[in-house]
C-alpha cells in the first residue's frame, strides 16, 4: 500500500473552515499535561493551515470519559498549552454537546488564521459507536476535513470516520503523512535486509503482527515476555516466566512458517532471571543470567540475557529497514532494562531506517535518551500496530485518494 492521500498540501484553505482531527490524548496528572508530545506532533499540520489563511477547527478524545461530560477529560489544559507552543491564542469553545451553542457561536466568530479547539469528543455518546447525529453535526462547522490523529486512525468514529459522509473535501495532516510513509514504506516496501523485533509481555496481543512480519521482513527477533511461550514451544523449560499455555500450537506454527518461507526467527539464547517479578516493579531485585535451555523451575525470566543482547544487536547491525515494537524485558526495573537498553542502542548505532512502533518501545526509547537517535518514532501504539499487521485503518481509507 502506497500513500497515494490527498495531503495539507494538495489543499487550498484560505478562508475556509478545516475540522481537524488531532490526537491530544495527552497523559494528564492533577489538571497537568505531563508529556506534550502529542501536542507537539501536530504542530506542523496547524502552523500550516494557520499561514494558509484557514479557520482551523481542532477536534480529539481524550481518555475514556464513560457516561458523557467528565471536568477530569476536558480538553481545556491542552488549549493552554496549545496556545503557549503556537504563540497565539487558541478559543477553547467549552461545550458538553461538543458542537452545542457554544462552539457554534465560537467558530461563527472566527477569522482567517484563528484556531479553535473544540471539547472532547467522546463527551457525545455516538463518537465511539459511529452514529448521528454527531458525524452531522461536526461536519456542519466545516468545509474541508483534515486527519491528522494517527494514534486514532485505527478506530472507526464520528471525528475520526464518520465525518467524511458529510464533507467531501478530505486530506491526510503532516503526522499521518509521516506515519504511513514510514510505518507504511517499511512493511510495504523496505530496503532489505528488514529486521523485525518484537517484545512486550503477551504473544496473544501480537498474533497477527508476528505473522504479518514473518512474511514481510528477513529477520523476526522476538525478545520480552512473549519468548517464553515460543521457548516453552520448542520444549524447554521456563519455570515461572510468562508463558501462555493456549498459545503454544500458535508458536509452533510459526516457527514453521519462518522455516517455510526461509526467514530467520531469533528467540533469546539466553535469560535474566529472578526468584519473582519485582514488587514494586522498581525494586532493586537479585538476577542472574542463565541459558535459554537452563531456566530453574522455580525462577522467571524477565528480560533478555547478555549473550541474547549480542545476538539481537550483530542482527541489526547488517539491517538496512529494522522496525521495533514491544520492550525486551521489564524496562521499568533499571535491573531488567538492559536488554532493552542493548536493543534501543543497537538501533542508535546503525545507519539503516529505524522506525518504533509506539506504546511501550517508544516510552523505553525516549526514556533511555535515545529518541533523536530514531529515523521515526511512531505516535500511536494501537494503530502502528495494526498497521504491522496489515491492516487498513479505517481513518486513513475514509480520507480521499490523489
Ligand atoms: P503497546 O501495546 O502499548 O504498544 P508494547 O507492545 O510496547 O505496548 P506491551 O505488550 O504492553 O508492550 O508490554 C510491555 C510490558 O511488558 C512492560 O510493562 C514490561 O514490563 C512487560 N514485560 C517485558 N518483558 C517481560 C517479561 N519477561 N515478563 C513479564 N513482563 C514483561
Amino acid at each position: 500500500m502506497k500513500l497515494n492521500k490527498v495531503t495539507v498540501d494538495d489543499l487550498n484553505v484560505k478562508g475556509k473552515k478545516v475540522l481537524v482531527r488531532c490526537d491530544f490524548n495527552v497523559p494528564l496528572k492533577d489538571g497537568v499535561i505531563t508529556n506534550d508530545n502529542r501536542i507537539t506532533a501536530a504542530l506542523p499540520t496547524i502552523k500550516k493551515l494557520i499561514a494558509d489563511g484557514g479557520k482551523v477547527i481542532l477536534c480529539s478524545h481524550l481518555g475514556k470519559p464513560k457516561n458523557g461530560p467528565e471536568e477530569k477529560f476536558s480538553l481545556a489544559p491542552v488549549a493552554v498549552r496549545l496556545s503557549e507552543l503556537l504563540g497565539k491564542e487558541v478559543v477553547f469553545a467549552n461545550d458538553d454537546e461538543v458542537v452545542g451553542e457554544n462552539a457554534k457561536k465560537a467558530v461563527a466568530e472566527m477569522k482567517d488564521g484563528d484556531v479553535v479547539l473544540l471539547q472532547n469528543t467522546r463527551f457525545r455518546k455516538e463518537e465511539t459507536k459511529n452514529l448521528e447525529p454527531f458525524s452531522t453535526e461536526l461536519a456542519s462547522l466545516a468545509e474541508v476535513f483534515v486527519m491528522d490523529a494517527f494514534g486514532s486512525a485505527h478506530r472507526a468514529h464520528c471525528s475520526t470516520a464518520g465525518v467524511t459522509d458529510h464533507i467531501k473535501d478530505t486530506a491526510v495532516g503532516y503526522l499521518m503523512q509521516k506515519e504511513i510513509d514510514y510505518l507504511g514504506n517499511a512493511v510495504e516496501n523496505p530496503v532489505r535486509p528488514f529486521v523485525a523485533i518484537l517484545g512486550g509481555a503477551k504473544v496473544a496481543d501480537k498474533l497477527n503482527v508476528i505473522s504479518n512480519l514473518l512474511e514481510k521482513c528477513d529477520t523476526l527477533i522476538i525478545g520480552g515476555g512473549m519468548a517464553y511461550t515460543f521457548l516453552k514451544a520448542q520444549g524447554k523449560e521456563v519455570g515461572l516466566s510468562l508463558v501462555d499455555d493456549s498459545k503454544l500450537d500458535y508458536c509452533k506454527e510459526m516457527m514453521e512458517k519462518a522455516e517455510k518461507l526461509g526467514k530467520k526467527l531469533l528467540l533469546p539464547i539466553d535469560t535474566t532471571i529472578a526468584a519473582g517479578f519485582p514488587n514494586p516493579i522498581d525494586a532493586p531485585i537479585d538476577v542472574q543470567v542463565v541459558d535459554a535451555d537452563n531456566i530453574p523451575a522455580d525462577m522467571e525470566g524477565l528480560d533478555i540475557g547478555t549473550k541474547t543482547q549480542e545476538l539481537f544487536a550483530e542482527a541489526v547491525k547488517s539491517a538496512k529497514t529494522v522496525v521495533w515494537n514491544g520492550p525486551m524485558g521489564v524496562f521499568e526495573n533499571p535491573t531488567l532494562a538492559k536488554g532493552t537498553i542493548a536493543v534501543a542502542k543497537a538501533l542508535a548505532e546503525t545507519d539503516a531506517t529505524t522506525i518504533i512502533g509506539g506504546g511501550d518501545s517508544a516510552a523505553a526509547v525516549i526514556q533511555l535518551g535515545f529518541a533523536d537517535k530514531m529515523s521515526h518514532i511512531s505516535t500511536g501504539g494501537g494503530a502502528s500496530l495494526e498497521y504491522l499487521e496489515g491492516k487498513t485503518l479505517p481513518g486513513i481509507a475514509v480520507i480521499a485518494d490523489k
